[in-house]
Parts: structure tokens; C-alpha cells; sequence
């Protein structure tokens, strides 16, 4: 079949919930993926911030092997070591002190949100069932993390979505004062926003919503399903700011491309949880918790996350030379970077295609960069390179 032949089938056989670019991709190599004419792209998307150890990695190779030779699925109605493990590692390097497992990070929402009500209602308060999210989040498509996701499009064919959501304004401190109220379970947000355009919460908005949460009695959920494990070259992006949530959520990266989610949560929160309450059937099996772990080893090494901070700063200064009327800002944290245009960002997306640049948007004007981990200084130079002619051209 060639790529013609290919993308034709996927328009019969599949539902057309995506709008792909005109080539199939084969195979990949470091930060780079091949398409089937052979042609190579510098890989800036990482498959939406997950292949943070890039493509064909022998060491994650390695450990795939290693676990598909080892049990692959038992169902959590038994005892399996890997998942320990992982969980093991989760709480000693978190503010954590336990893990449930699940398989993608709308699933982990869910599940955040199914806690965080628990957590209140064991302690005899039924009406706090209510949460505060913001503008611009993103928390995934099911029905309860859609609620909490701002955007009409998304939610408007589906509803009625869970009720109980209300949105304040991000990085506004008095909005989420005014928004959370004696019925608030919990309050959510990603300390960086991804899909809603890359904005990084200020430390100050991070450590006043601990304090309004400490004080109003609600739980604090961060989702660092994007912006953590290492994106920002911290382990958690939290850590910027120096506080710690009730519950976070975590997916993408964490098996280095396979599908997992993880909701880590404070004591407080686990005992509200008894047995039967929840669960999921695939949710950190022993193959993907034994990749994970071996995924998680490695990104949290020290010498790994000051890499993903040296080049994301240079990253940053390398953007700020690009000389063009296009580019009204750039903002980000680590190696995830929003490069805010005056124009529709598919148009650099599209142009980057035929350069063998892989980018994605986040939103209709920002130009996301969440490349693997593994970048080097100089693909931020190809990066920029390649970013400047487009902009030149447009
Ligand atoms: N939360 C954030 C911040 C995300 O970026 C995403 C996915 O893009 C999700 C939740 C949903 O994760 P998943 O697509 O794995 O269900």
C-alpha cells in the first residue's frame, strides 16, 4: 500500500475525529521520524509531549522486551510486582503517598475528581461535590474531565456534561477566591497550561490557591498529565512554585510512548478510597508498569532534568533572536514552549511539513514546542533555523 492508497482507507475505515497532514509516518530515530517516502522530520510534537526519550531508544527497546518475556496482563484482582514498584518510586520521589493506576490521563481525571468527592463526603460532607477549574484548562474528553475543560467546542456536542464546574479566570487569584465556595470539592489546574496555549501558572497563583484551598477546605488537583515528568526540567512542575497539591494526575511521558495514567494522592485522600470503590481493568499491568519504571529511573535522574533545563533556556534565547512582526511572545518552561503569533499557527504547521519540521498548536495561534527530552542544542538550532525561514515567508 503506498501513502496515497494508506491515507484514502483511513478515510473509509476510521472516524474522521482527526485532520491529518498528507504523509504516513514509518519509523523514528533519536528526534527524528521518517515518513514513508523516506523523508525525516525534526520531531517538535512528541507525539503531544509523550516520546520525552525521542524514538528507537535501545534502553526503552530494552525494557519492553524485557516485560513482554514477563507477565503482560493479570487484572488488579491480583498482587503484581512491577506495579509496586512503580508506585514505590512515584511516592518517594512526590509529595505522594499513594498511586492508582490507570491508562490515559482522562482516565486519571476521572478518577481525581471520583476521589476528591469521596475525600468529603467520608468526612460527612455531602454537598461539597463542586469544582473550580479555569480558563483555558484542559483536563481530557470524558464526561467528567470535559467539564473541566474550557472550551465550547469540545464540550457543546456532548452535553449535558457533569455539572457542578466553574470556571475563573487563570492566574487571577481573586477570580478563584470569589469561585470557591463551601460547596468546592476540589480545585484543578495544570501549573503549566498545554493545549489552552502554554501558559505557565505564576508561583504566586500556585501557592494563593494552596493557601484558599488550605483555608476553605478544598482539595488542590494539578494536572501535570503535560507539563510534568521532567518537561520543564523539574520532575514536577509544581516544584517551581515550592507547593504541593492533594492529588496530581500524570500520563503522556511517563511510559515513554506506551499508554498509561497515574493519580498520585496525599494519605488524607487514599483512606477516604475503600475496596470496590474504583477501578479499571488494564490500569498499571506489570508490562507497562515495568516500562514505566524503567521511563521514570531515567527522567528523574538530576543529571537528566538539568539537560531539559539548559536546553530549554537556550531554546528560549535562540526564539528570542528570531527577528519577525509575527511573533507577539514566547513563554514556557523548560522544553515546553508557546510561541504566540499574529496569525493562525496551522499555517506554520503546514509550512513546517514541507521543511521536515513536525510542530503542533495549541490553540489557533500559538505554536507549541514539547519535543522529546532528549533534544540537543544543536536540533534547537535546526528548530530555529527552520521556525525563522517560515516566518520569513509568511
Ligand atoms: N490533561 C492534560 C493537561 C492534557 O494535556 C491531556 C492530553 O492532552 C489530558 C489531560 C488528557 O490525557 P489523555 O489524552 O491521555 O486522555
Amino acid at each position: 500500500m503506498n501513502s496515497q492508497q494508506l491515507i484514502d482507507a483511513e478515510k473509509k475505515y476510521l472516524a474522521q475525529t482527526y485532520a491529518r497532514p498528507p504523509f504516513v509516518l514509518t519509523r523514528g530515530e533519536g528526534v527524528y521520524v521518517f515518513d514513508a517516502e523516506g523523508k525525516k522530520y525534526l520531531d517538535c510534537a512528541a507525539g503531544i509531549a509523550v516520546n520525552a526519550l525521542g524514538y528507537n531508544d535501545p534502553e526503552l527497546a530494552r525494557a519492553i522486551q524485557n516485560a513482554a518475556n514477563g507477565l503482560l496482563h493479570t487484572s488488579n484482582l491480583f498482587y503484581t510486582e512491577p506495579q509496586v514498584a512503580l508506585a514505590h518510586a512515584l511516592v518517594d520521589r512526590s509529595f505522594a503517598d499513594k498511586v492508582f493506576f490507570a491508562n490515559t490521563g482522562t482516565e486519571a481525571m476521572e478518577g481525581a475528581m471520583k476521589f476528591a468527592r469521596k475525600y468529603h463526603r467520608e468526612r460527612g460532607d455531602m454537598n461539597r461535590t463542586g469544582f473550580v477549574a479555569f480558563r483555558g484548562s484542559f483536563h481530557g474528553r470524558t464526561m467528567g474531565s470535559l467539564a473541566a475543560t474550557d472550551s465550547e467546542k469540545y464540550q457543546t456536542p456532548f452535553r449535558p456534561l457533569m455539572p457542578g464546574v466553574t470556571f475563573a479566570n487563570f492566574n487571577d487569584l481573586d477570580a478563584a477566591r470569589a469561585a470557591i465556595t463551601h460547596e468546592t470539592a476540589a480545585v484543578i489546574l495544570e501549573p503549566v497550561q498545554g493545549e489552552g496555549g502554554v501558559y505557565p501558572a505564576t508561583d504566586a497563583f500556585l501557592r494563593g490557591l494552596r493557601e484558599l484551598c488550605n483555608e476553605r477546605g478544598a482539595l488542590l488537583i494539578f494536572d501535570e498529565i503535560q507539563c510534568g515528568m521532567g518537561r520543564t526540567g523539574k520532575l514536577w512542575a509544581h516544584e517551581h512554585a515550592g507547593v504541593t497539591p492533594d492529588l496530581m494526575t500524570l500520563a503522556k511521558p511517563l511510559a515513554g510512548g506506551l499508554p498509561i495514567g497515574a493519580l498520585l494522592m496525599t494519605q488524607a485522600v487514599a483512606s477516604a478510597i475503600h475496596v470496590g470503590e474504583h477501578g479499571t481493568t488494564f490500569g498499571g499491568g506489570p508490562m507497562i508498569t515495568s516500562v514505566a519504571l524503567s521511563v521514570f529511573n531515567r527522567i528523574s535522574d538530576p543529571k537528566f532534568l538539568a539537560h531539559v533545563t539548559e536546553t530549554g533556556n537556550y531554546l528560549m534565547e535562540r526564539l528570542s533572536e528570531i527577528n519577525s512582526p509575527h511573533i507577539k511572545e514566547v513563554r514556557g518552561r523548560g522544553l515546553m514552549v508557546g510561541v504566540e503569533l499574529d496569525l493562525d499557527a496551522g499555517k506554520v504547521t503546514e509550512k513546517g511539513y514541507a521543511r521536515g519540521l513536525l510542530l503542533i498548536k495549541a490553540r489557533e495561534r500559538v505554536v507549541r514546542l514539547v519535543p522529546p527530552l532528549i533534544l540537543q542544542k544543536s536540533h534547537v538550532d535546526e528548530l530555529i533555523d527552520k521556525l525563522g525561514k517560515i516566518l520569513a515567508e509568511l
